[in-house]
């Protein structure tokens, strides 16, 4: 049997006539003889009825720290909603179609909530199901721990479930379907010009989706990599191949082509950032201040970014949803803090750039040219990130794209 794991999200899914659109295109799959599982998120985005946001927002308005457990319970209900009526618009349609949730799909975590990873997967019962040629719809983001309780895997985690059933299933590809054409030099929503990748490979792709290019999950790629199953990101909108992701070389009787991770793959962003700056003294460095800080932190779950460590002070960035409670966290340990609250991270991305001279200058002066001012930056060996204010970053994307000349001209 040869399987095809098709996602679909939100967009794709947030209405009778876009879930038409999508039985037409798993219809195309079970025409060219593939046997389709399908993943579907929570239809629609913020303000749609069953959106993740907005189940978020009903709990929010009894308890603004909704209790996490009670949290994923609600949330697997916006997959759960989406794959029931998908499975029953396909059957109408005259294609037999199934449902099944995470935990009938056999989606194993280890348990944690709101950020699960998935440890296993049991697919038996969805190859049960597909043996008696039926479309298996599973709800991405959702699986159950081994100790029964439900949980998610996080934003964007629709796309580890397909990635995970890709793998358990042996498909022959994962086919990421989205509101874009594909994965492209920069977010298209942001910079105009941004152009399509037709083919990338594992490693760029896992750098771009680290440093915010929400189109598909890093988990996801990780996971499809540890088979090497071939992902396909495509629009569920307009028809066109998107792009390609694998390692794969096509060469036949010729020589074999290695392949080379790209110089500059894209600029990626992350908004809603926030800096906290903790100035020291003397006297704060006898006390040890960054280790209370990066302790206090630690023991509130609170993940920390972008970390400078300086004898005069200490500066880090959290996401703006935990920033008040490491404000107030860092006041009852005695320290000043200094928030930062709009800021966002924007990062050169590309996994050839390790010593490669030059291009730190390049990203200073495409900044410089458009008079916005670097809050804090760093690097890695696949990139390198600035953090500028809220305001400025979708002017600093653009700047760096065509610095980089990475566009359609
Ligand atoms: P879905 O609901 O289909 O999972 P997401 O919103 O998670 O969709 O991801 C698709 C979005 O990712 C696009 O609408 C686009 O705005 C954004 N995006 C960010 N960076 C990129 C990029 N480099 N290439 C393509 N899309 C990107
Ligand atoms: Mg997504």
């Amino acid at each position: 049997m040869k399987i095809l794991v098709q996602k679909f999200g939100g967009t794709s899914l947030a209405s009778t006539e876009l879930r038409s659109k999508v039985c037409n295109i798993v219809a195309q799959a079970k025409e060219d003889g593939y046997a389709p599982v399908i993943v579907v998120s929570a239809m629609g985005r913020e303000n749609a009825a069953y959106a993740t946001d907005t189940l978020i927002n009903l709990v929010r308005e009894v308890n603004p720290e909704p209790l996490p457990r009670e949290l994923d319970i609600l949330l697997s209900c916006g997959e759960t909603i989406c794959g029931v009526l998908l499975a029953n618009q396909m059957t109408a349609q005259g294609m037999p179609a199934t449902f099944l949730s995470g935990e009938q799909a056999g989606i194993v975590t280890d348990g944690k909530y709101g950020d699960a990873h998935i440890r296993y997967v049991k697919p038996y019962k969805i190859m049960e199901c597909l043996e008696k040629g039926l479309v298996v719809v599973v709800a991405g983001f959702q699986g159950l721990s081994d100790d029964g309780e439900m949980t998610t895997l996080g934003r964007g985690g629709s796309d580890t479930t397909a990635a995970a059933l890709g793998v358990a299933l042996n498909a022959e590809y994962i086919d990421i379907y989205t509101d874009v054409e594909g994965v492209m030099t920069a977010d298209p929503r942001i910079v105009d010009n941004a152009r399509l990748l037709d083919s990338i490979n594992y490693n760029e792709i896992c750098q771009l989706a680290r440093d915010g290019a929400k189109v598909v999950h890093p988990r996801a790629i990780e996971i499809a990599m540890q088979k090497g199953t071939p992902l396909r990101i495509r629009s569920t909108f307009f028809n066109s191949p998107g792009t390609f992701v694998s390692n794969q070389v096509y060469t036949i009787n010729e020589p074999v082509k290695i392949i080379n991770d790209r110089l500059i793959t894209g600029i990626t962003y992350t908004s809603n950032v926030v800096q906290i700056t903790v100035p020291q003294s003397r006297k704060d460095h006898e006390r040890k201040t960054d280790l209370m800080v990066f302790k206090a932190m630690a023991e509130a779950d609170i993940s920390v970014d972008f970390i400078t460590v300086q004898p005069a002070a200490l500066m880090f960035t959290v996401s703006r949803e935990k920033a008040h409670r490491a404000e107030i966290n860092l006041k009852e340990l005695g320290l000043c803090p200094q928030m930062e609250f709009n800021c966002a991270k924007v990062a050169v991305v590309g996994a050839a750039m390790t010593g490669i001279p030059g291009i730190m200058f390049k990203v200073v002066e495409a900044l410089e040219e458009k008079d916005i001012d670097i809050l804090q930056a760093g690097d890695s060996y696949t990139n390198i990130w600035c953090l500028v204010k809220q305001e400025d970053m979708k002017r600093a994307v653009q700047a760096l794209h065509d610095k980089f000349e990475l566009g359609n001209y």
